[in-house]
């Protein structure tokens, strides 16, 4: 292995150093694989650019932040954890003595919370920044805001893959640029000829084997959208028919990392790593000659039928084609297999949008606001959001309760909503249920309603199916208790795939659910919001069908007529019910679900489903302070309160948002 001191970034290490030792801003801009991630924090803590401060890389995945603090402390020729460590959500692995660590971005925003002014850091380098999650713009415009205020000597990298280094310049008040051009060799892309219907882990699979077939040397990466479809492709894989013996890898942050670390360990066979989408940029696997793109990514997106997060199947942009194709020439000439048609191409998106720009800000607004910062739409971003989505942010978190009503503070509830690593709907809920002893319940809701859809579809006349589904609605009184029956039932069944599609669930939501409600439990722990095996349990529903309320207050809707599906909404919104739900006789009921149905009338028809029913009486109680009133009042189109209560607006709800991404995961 050559010295990493042949990497082409050493060639601009001299201009590096030259500029942070005479400012403190600097863009950074070198092709993926030239040595930014694991050379430069190197290069400033030998130069003592951070003095005897601490050196913070932002990363936006974990399986990255862990994986190259590894290599870094391996080439400095210590331990994981001593010089060179990282910390990720539930894995901490620095000491007093760590100078170089690796944290993403939700770490560094909490150690913002514990310490305003970052006392023990040096310097903070933004890498991977093209991606321009929410979290890292949300670090970038917070770091910048505290190296003028505070801070003038904390050093700011920003470190990025591609070549938009100006807009980051010029905001970063026209600080330096530095590009090195690194290496790169031919590579000969290859589209279909005319789409391909099957599912593209069998198409990624032939791919393969045709690279096989033709017999050029190297390793292939595959890209692929997530774990269920890498596995997918690994099954594909083994049905291959060819000669040659190849080592099947998976890489993804789902695995434990001693698996991960397999991608990257020499193999005597030929490598075909089937990976997500952190090895376009975060992580450089050498070897690679090939690659196999599914052009498809899992995007983190604003649901607006549930008014959640979800992360759904999309195309990549046409830049994220491009860095994937890169992989393939980095030592030498290569092949990149894309799975789509070249026409396809042409009308894909040419870059991602920032995320700032498509997301649902309440976690963030909610953040800011703990941070004094109360114009959120008017900070000084990078890119500003949608002044309307930062108004609809507060909103939300007024009628949770986060935020004081008119005095955009904090709550002590909001404070304690903060802790929690989700959003705020959740957080809000889990709160309540520690207070009610059904945390375990409301974490199970949480997780249902942040994935895909758990029940499958049913036909209209699909009388035998609607039987089944049947058995697992056992009250009029919320549409999550039949998930949870559901739910319970495929975990009994141990998950079968063939139990769980007999009886209209699917197998693989409810595999998920289970992790997702794993991890908010835990984090709920965290928090000491419960307490496993304390044996504390809810009393009846009623606490349960509380905590759904106190989740989605702002989707209150109540019935026109005893039975009837219609309802009013808040905000002088009108709605109706699904014939699905089972809720069909409360007069008050909260929909986590609201979706736009076309209507023959002049006003589209807002279809309200996962109901729960609550007592108006609730309402009162447990957010005394929006209503000194009845509730009646809300639904009083002349009442003045119904403008400080207004929510989002059902059209404003189509945006994007922000999800809990598993390998993309900010904390
Ligand atoms: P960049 O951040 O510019 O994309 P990196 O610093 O991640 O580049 O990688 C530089 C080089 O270091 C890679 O080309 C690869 O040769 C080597 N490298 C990085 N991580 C590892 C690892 N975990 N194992 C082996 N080699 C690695
Ligand atoms: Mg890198």
């Amino acid at each position: 292995m050559p010295a990493p001191t042949a990497l082409p970034i050493w060639k601009i290490h001299a201009d590096i150093l030259r500029t942070l030792q005479g400012g403190n801003r600097l863009v950074l801009v070198a092709p993926t694989g030239s040595g930014k991630t694991t050379q430069v924090p190197q290069m400033l803590l030998d130069a003592g650019v951070a003095g005897d401060k601490m050196i913070v890389v932002l990363q936006p995945r974990r399986v990255a932040a862990r994986t190259v603090a590894a290599r870094v402390a391996s080439e400095r020729g210590g331990k994981l954890g001593a010089e060179v460590g990282y910390q990720i959500r539930f894995d901490d692995h620095t000491s007093v003595g760590t100078r170089i660590c690796f944290v993403t971005e939700g770490i560094l925003l909490r150690w913002l919370q514990d310490d305003r002014a970052l006392s023990n850091i040096g310097a903070v380098v933004f890498d991977e920044f093209h991606e321009r999650n929410l979290l890292s713009d949300v670090a970038l415009a917070l770091v910048k805001d505290l190296q003028q205020s505070l801070r003038p000597d904390l050093v700011m990298l920003v470190m990025s893959a591609t070549l938009d280094a100006e807009p980051v310049a010029a905001y970063l008040n026209q600080c330096p640029i530095l590009v090195s051009e690194g290496q790169s060799f031919p590579v000969e892309v290859g589209y279909l000829p005319v789409p391909d219907q099957r599912p593209f882990t069998v198409q990624a699979a032939e791919a393969v084997e045709r690279i096989l077939y033709e017999g050029e040397p190297g390793d292939i990466l595959v890209f692929m959208p997530g774990r269920g479809e890498i596995n997918g492709t690994l099954d594909a894989l083994r049905g291959l028919r060819t000669q040659e013996r190849v080592a099947c890898i998976p890489l993804h942050g789902e695995l434990e990392p001693q698996e991960q670390d397999r991608a990257f360990a020499p193999n005597s066979l030929r490598k075909v790593i089937v990976a997500t989408n952190v090895a376009e940029t975060s992580i450089t696997i050498d070897g690679i000659r090939h690659v196999v793109d599914s052009g498809v990514a899992r995007v983190a997106r604003y649901d607006a039928e549930r008014g959640i997060g979800t992360l759904l199947l999309e195309p990549i942009s046409r830049a994220s084609a491009d860095q994937r194709k890169g992989r393939a020439g980095r030592t030498a000439p290569g092949t990149c297999h894309r799975l789509w048609t070249s026409i396809g191409h042409q009308t894909r998106e040419e870059r991602n949008t920032p995320e700032i720009q498509r997301s649902d800000l309440a976690e963030v607004v909610l953040l800011l606001h703990s941070l004094g910062i109360q114009e959120a739409a008017t900070f000084d971003w990078l890119d500003k959001p949608d002044p309307q989505a930062v108004l609809r942010a507060e909103k939300l978190l007024t009628m949770l309760g986060a935020l004081h009503e008119g005095r955009a503070e904090l709550t002590p509830v909001g404070r304690q909503m903060l802790r929690l690593p989700m959003h705020p709907r959740y957080s809000r809920m889990l709160i309540e249920a520690s207070q009610r002893g059904c945390v375990p319940e409301a974490a199970l809701c949480a997780a249902l309603v942040s994935g895909r859809d758990l029940l499958v579809r049913l036909d209209r006349d699909d009388a035998q199916m609607k039987g089944l589904r049947e058995m697992f609605e056992d009250s009029g009184d919320s549409d999550f208790i039949t998930l949870m029956r559901a739910y319970e039932f495929a975990k009994d069944n141990g998950f079968s795939f063939e139990r769980c599609r007999s009886h209209g669930i699917n197998a693989q939501v409810a595999r998920q659910v289970e992790q997702t409600c794993q991890q908010i439990l835990h984090a709920a722990q965290q928090q000491r919001l419960y307490e496993r095996d304390s044996g504390t349990t809810a009393k009846g529903d009623e606490a349960l069908l509380r905590c759904l309320m106190a989740g989605f207050v702002d989707q209150l809707a109540k019935r026109r007529v005893p039975g009837k599906p219609e309802c009013d909404l808040t905000e002088q919104r009108q709605g109706q019910l699904v014939r699905e739900s089972v809720v069909q006789e409360a007069a008050f009921f909260v929909a986590a679900n609201l979706r736009e149905a076309p209507s023959r009338g002049p006003n589209p028809l807002t279809l309200l489903s996962l109901a729960t029913a609550v007592q108006p009486s609730w309402i009162a109680e447990m957010f005394p302070q929006h209503l000194s009133t009845t509730v009646e009042h809300l639904f009083d189109a002349q009442n003045k309160r119904v403008a400080a209560m207004k929510v989002v607006r059902y059209r404003d709800l189509v945006i994007e948002q922000k999800a809990q991404q598993r390998d993309l995961d900010p904390i």
